[in-house]
């Protein structure tokens, strides 16, 4: 068989195989995202102590490495450090002429998908007193640990479920951010020249862990024009994986322009902005340690990310479980939206079992008890709240999922 086509058909067998998840076998994925592995992380960062970028001659470079450590461990072996050079005047350096560390680690895609997503962080940090000079030390737990451990959990996760995406996956953590988002401007350039913008998606977590316990979580999303989809995925997934409600600032709002996702969006790229509705009393100062922050939060923070990784590169959450087409279509679901009762037919002569209604997070709602149905099932749904429904159907053909809407 020609090489090409082998190829094509294993990577179409393995896309079909993710796509086989169930809602339920996401929802366990989400699960394991765990807020300590999170704080680990920005423990580790913070005890750097100084990440400013400009510090010592050797700069963030350790810092770097650490990163590189991290996705190495979990079997992101190209993970390496992007060093480059960078000369101009800033406020906070004055003339430099000096190399900066941004990181870079790609989990490659199964199919010939031109498209690629970063997911990215901050690694630097920095820390100024009343008078507007550096302080000692720069811990920048919040700004920017937080995102650096949101996307560290993410390649965890890729990694122990052994996931593998359709397109790139590109985990990175930029330098020198705190200058004037030198890091992200590097490679967004880079990538423009290479003629990667049209296909490159950004998704970028800056300030994510500061939350108080007793207010419900909330998080500040922002859009860019061309990204507006990008925007309306991310709102969903939030609303429904998440415990947290987005927020939309303002159009005028600059915070936009203040995030590394801006040199991407600048770049012609696609790029959608987190950061926490509640904004820190420590921004920028020595107090910015990792004992303020609220890791459960961060770990919300780090689902939303990876929901939308999962939604664009392996399986479409509006179609998760529906992947035998043929057995699907001959199962109707009908009226939909519902009132009230509605009915469960098999077309062919294949018998409906088992019913189970799930909510979209994927706890079970309703299951039914009666395995001997017919052809046509009668469903009364007035029971349940008005809302997006999974309907779990198990035939004797196998099973298919039915989104359904209760009016
Ligand atoms: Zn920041």
């Amino acid at each position: 068989m020609h090489r090409k086509l082998i190829i094509l058909i294993i990577s179409v067998l393995t896309l079909f195989q993710v796509k086989g998840q169930t809602p339920e076998e996401f929802q366990s994925i989400l699960n394991q995202f765990n807020a300590d592995s999170i704080s680990r992380t920005v423990h580790d960062l913070a005890a750097f102590q100084n990440r400013f970028c400009n510090n010592t001659p050797q700069g963030n470079r350790a810092v770097a490495e650490y990163l590189v450590q991290r996705l190495r461990e979990y079997g992101i072996e190209n993970a390496h450090v992007d060093s480059f050079q960078y000369v101009g005047n800033t406020w906070a350096t004055g003339q430099i002429d000096r190399y900066f560390y941004n990181v870079k680690g790609e989990i490659l895609g199964n199919s010939n998908s031109l498209d690629q997503y970063i997911i990215g962080a901050h690694l630097d940090a920095i820390s100024i007193n009343d008078y507007w000079m550096l302080t000692p030390t720069a811990p920048g737990a919040d700004d920017n640990a937080s995102g650096c451990a949101v996307f560290v959990e993410i390649a965890r996760i890729f990694h122990e479920n052994n996931l593998q995406p359709a397109h790139k996956i590109i985990f990175m953590g930029w330098d020198a951010e705190e200058i004037g988002l030198v890091g992200s401007y590097n490679d967004a350039a880079i990538r423009n020249g290479l003629g990667e913008s049209s296909y490159t998606t950004v998704l970028n977590n800056d300030m994510v862990a500061n939350q108080p316990d007793n207010l419900p979580y909330k998080i500040d999303l922002y859009q860019y024009d061309n990204a507006i989809e990008l925007h309306e995925v991310g709102t969903d997934i939030l609303e429904q994986y998440t415990t947290i409600t987005p927020n939309f600032p303002d159009d005028n709002n600059t915070m936009r322009e203040r995030s590394d996702s801006w040199a991407y969006s600048q770049a012609g790229c696609k790029a959608i902005f987190a950061i926490e509705h509640y904004f820190t009393g420590y921004y920028h100062t020595e107090q910015d340690l990792p004992q303020y922050l609220n890791y459960d939060f961060a770990k919300e923070v780090a689902k939303y990310n990876f929901a939308l990784l999962f939604h664009y590169c392996i399986a479409d959450l509006n179609t998760l479980g529906e992947h035998l087409p043929e057995l699907s279509e001959s199962i109707q679901l009908y009226p939909n939206p519902v009132h009230s009762q509605c009915y469960i037919r098999s077309s062919t002569d294949n018998s409906i079992q088992n019913v189970t209604i799930l909510d979209l997070s994927g706890k079970v709602i309703f299951q039914s008890t009666d395995n001997e149905f017919e052809t046509v099932h009668p469903l009364d749904l007035s029971f349940l709240p008005h809302g997006l429904f999974m309907i779990k159907i198990d035939t004797n053909q196998g099973t298919v999922y039915k989104k359904i809407i209760k009016q």
